[in-house]
């Protein structure tokens, strides 16, 4: 759309990147797919840079004679003006929109860089609303307490492992964790204490498993984990690494420290498991064990329950 309005040969769309130092191009009409890929440019230096720094449109007549253009870029440019504008929500730089080489020969004028304004206006718009239903739909998949993954979300991935383990032949394990007489660190120590030894328990869940595993909390003080690829023998290790480190664990709050023990159902699964809801129901009665045998300990799910 740009190249139609302004008549430009060349245009592109950088954004900038997460730590806020550099660009790369995300969208682009005649230039080469090569560039494209590779073209990193830095905040505060070159065309694009100065204008991601600065927040103020840069209308560049003669891209030969000016010194902010190295002469790497002489050929690419060919004798011709450049417009190059900030892309701004909320006042923040997040992207430079440019065009140059006017198909026409002749430069860009007052008129190119006030459409090209405009466009990054509503460029502005899109990428905010993007960028907002990203943060939206994360947040969903996430426990507002603890920062891992929710239960619906959990509920979705369970399925999916286990239609991949059942077509595909893909084993996984599941580990069901609830917390030891968690009822009592409320009561002596308050919910605030409770709900900081929660957040760290999930710290350290999240630590212990690789990172195509999945953390989840399940409710209250229940933890679920799905462990990909993971026969029973990788399975039982991992519950025992993680029941370890929870014991271990030294959660401070106010000045407190509290520690706690957990104990875990691990279910693996297994040809003829007809549904996700059976591999969790073995993890449950095998966490069930766990509780009724003196908790603080790791119970795998009998073989013929998963
Ligand atoms: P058990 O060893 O049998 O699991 O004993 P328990 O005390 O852990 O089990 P119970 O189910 O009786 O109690 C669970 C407690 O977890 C009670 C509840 O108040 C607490 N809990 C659940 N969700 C939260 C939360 O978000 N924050 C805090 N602080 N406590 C929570
Ligand atoms: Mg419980
Ligand atoms: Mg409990």
């Amino acid at each position: 759309m740009i190249e139609i309005i302004c008549g430009a040969e060349r245009c592109s769309l950088m954004l900038l990147e997460p730590t806020g130092e550099t660009l790369r191009i995300r969208a682009s009409r005649g230039i080469d797919p090569q560039i494209v890929a590779e073209a990193v440019a830095t905040v505060g230096t070159g065309i694009a840079g100065t204008v991601a720094q600065s927040g103020q449109p840069l209308f560049v007549a003669d891209i030969e004679t000016d010194s902010r253009f190295g002469r790497r870029n002489a050929t690419q440019y060919s004798n011709t003006s450049l417009v190059c504008v900030p892309i701004l929500v909320a006042d923040r730089v997040v992207g430079v929109l440019n065009v140059n080489n006017k198909h026409s020969g002749a430069s860009f004028d007052e008129n190119d860089l006030n459409l090209m304004t405009l466009l990054a206006s509503q460029a502005a718009v899109a990428i905010d609303n993007a960028n907002r239903y990203e943060d939206m739909s994360e947040r969903a998949t996430r426990d507002g307490l603890t920062g891992v993954h929710s239960r619906g979300y959990f509920d979705d991935c369970l399925e999916r492992a286990w239609r991949s383990a059942q077509s595909a032949g893909r084993t996984f394990s599941l580990l069901m964790l609830d917390l030891d007489h968690f009822k009592s660190v409320n009561d002596r120590y308050g919910h605030p204490a409770g709900d900081a030894v929660l957040r760290e328990v999930a710290r350290h869940l999240v630590i212990a498993v690789r990172d195509d595993d999945l953390v989840a909390r399940y409710g209250g003080e229940e933890f679920s984990v799905i462990l990909s690829r993971a026969e029973a023998a990788a399975a039982l290790q991992v519950a025992e690494r993680i029941r370890t480190s929870i014991e271990a664990m030294q959660a401070v709050h106010e000045g407190q420290v509290i520690q706690i023990t957990a104990s875990v159902g691990v279910a693996t699964f297994q040809e003829g498991c007809l549904s996700a809801a059976q591999i969790l129901n073995a993890a449950d009665q095998a966490l069930y064990q766990a509780k009724s045998t003196g908790r603080n300990r790791v119970v795998l799910a009998a073989a013929e329950t998963a």
